[in-house]
């Protein structure tokens, strides 16, 4: 059948629309000017939500779900647009990890002791608006998932986001406020700043409505929240090592943790950062990594050249996190075929592509001559950050070993990185995993206070 000219305008104009979607000013609610006036927005927004049964607020998250999954491609490239940091095809899968997999309302448990003196039960209620700071590694992953879980407890929220993910997190903040008003909430159960800063941060932290702060970031944000003198949840850094013994699946090791390692372009704070292999399989390991799972290795020179790009002046340079291993190898002249994604070598623990939280495709093997030297090396590359570790082997008394030293919030064996957050996992999903100050993977609970309820002498009616 011949195109004519009428069915081609209608062609330009639907594509119009869809990169309009796409490209749409993040729309006005929960959005201001002032950090003071965003917070008091939040906070008669709160006043709502806490009248509300955990019915309405059920129905609100699932319109919120509902949302994420139908926007979830378009946040996908906002984001990657936005940051340049991480890939499309991953981020759509990381949103609807949110949506599918994020705990609501469930998650607020009552806790009850019942006997001769009386009825006492455990109530978890909420702390009211929540301050949160949020990365650009997993910006709207962060926000969308952040806001499920201080909503199911009964809070609305106060985003200072990072500022080179504003756009995506406007768009996500914006999403959750049309979401409630649909389910017949109230608006601004979500809020921003248009500008947010350090100053903005500051005014948030020291505000007198805000009893709680969650912060999802490195080490700055962490340490300048625990210092706020608010109660603070500390989800920090991390430089997760995965160990590989000789026990280990070793093909199937090289595929889990390239996988791993791969997923978003590293930009996971659980991700796989370098791998610690007993010295009698490292040769094996190497051989699957490079001939069946797509990875570049990289020569001594090679090596000296990416330190110099990717750690230039002793800095980790922004413009190569997240980036996909082709293009970081472009960077240093190297140009290898479209099916590369990612770099190896072997080198010591103190090399800086190994030591450093690089957050891209570059994984580093570490020699150790037996299991003890692999789990002591694994301990010295995680930095006390406490955060993620996985292993490969089939020896459990390896794994209880290595589980109590390197003492995580996260330990995987022989599986992915990823699943810790419930892909191909059990378990449910989270973007911010509290490891430094110990609440471990948050969900709705972990943004409730405990409250005790006592009927003396009462109510026991066994
Ligand atoms: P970042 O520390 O540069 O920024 C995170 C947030 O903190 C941003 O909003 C930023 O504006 C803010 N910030 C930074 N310093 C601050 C200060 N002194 N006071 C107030 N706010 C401050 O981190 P990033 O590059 O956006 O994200 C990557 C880092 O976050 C990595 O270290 C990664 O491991 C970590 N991370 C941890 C988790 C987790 O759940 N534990 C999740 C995602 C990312």
């Amino acid at each position: 059948m011949p195109i004519s000219e009428n069915m081609v305008q209608e062609i330009v104009q639907e594509v119009m629309a869809k990169m309009q979607i796409a490209d749409a000013p993040a729309g006005k609610h929960g959005i201001f000017k002032d950090m003071n006036d965003a917070i008091e927005a939040a906070k008669k927004s709160q006043a709502i939500v806490k009248k509300m049964s955990m019915d309405q607020r059920e129905k609100i998250l699932t319109c919120i779900r509902k949302k994420i999954r139908e926007n979830a491609e378009v946040l996908a490239r906002m984001g990657v647009d936005e940051t340049g940091m991480g890939n499309v095809g991953d981020k759509i899968l990381k949103h609807h990890l949110v949506a599918d997999k994020t705990p609501g309302t469930e998650d607020i448990t009552t806790t009850a002791w019942s006997g001769d003196r009386g009825l006492t039960l455990i109530e978890m209620g909420p702390f009211g608006v929540i301050g949160a700071i949020t990365p650009c590694t997993n910006p709207s992953e962060t926000i969308l998932c952040n806001t499920i879980g201080m909503l199911a407890g009964g809070n609305t929220v106060v985003f200072n986001p990072h500022p080179q993910a504003i756009k995506t997190s406007i768009y996500a903040i914006n999403l959750l406020n049309e979401a409630s008003l649909e389910a017949g909430g109230p608006d601004n159960i979500a809020v921003t700043v248009e500008k947010p800063t350090l100053e903005t941060s500051n005014i948030m932290m020291k505000h007198k409505d805000i009893p709680l702060i969650a912060a999802t970031g490195g080490p700055g944000v962490v340490t300048a929240v625990l210092s706020s003198g608010k109660r603070g949840i500390g989800a920090g850094a991390g430089n997760p090592p995965a160990v590989v013994d000789e026990t280990a699946d070793i093909r199937k090791a090289a595929q889990d943790i390239v996988n791993g390692c791969t997923f978003d372009n590293n930009l996971p704070c659980i991700a796989e950062k370098e791998i610690v292999a007993v010295s009698s399989i490292v040769d094996e390991l190497m051989h699957y990594l490079v001939t069946e799972n797509d990875c570049y290795l990289a020569s001594k020179e090679e090596q000296d050249k990416l330190t110099e790009v990717v750690l230039a002046g002793g800095r980790l340079n922004r413009k190569c996190v997240g980036r996909d291993a082709r293009t970081l190898l472009s960077m240093i002249g190297v140009e290898v075929p479209a099916n590369i994604r990612c770099i190896v070598f072997e080198g010591p623990k103190e090399h800086p592509l190994i030591a450093t939280e690089l957050m891209m495709p570059i994984l580093g093997v570490v020699r150790a001559k037996d299991f003890d030297d692999a789990v002591e090396q694994a301990v010295w590359l995680e930095h006390g950050n406490r955060h993620s570790a996985h292993i490969h082997s089939k020896n459990i008394d390896n794994i209880t070993k290595y589980a109590k030293a390197i003492d995580t919030a996260i330990l995987v064996k022989n599986a992915p990185s990823y699943a810790a957050l419930g892909f191909g996992g059990e378990g449910y999903c989270t973007f911010t995993i509290a490891s430094r100050t110990g609440e471990g993977l948050t969900s709705a609970s972990t943004f409730t206070k405990r409250r005790r309820c006592v009927m003396s002498d009462s109510l026991c009616i066994r």
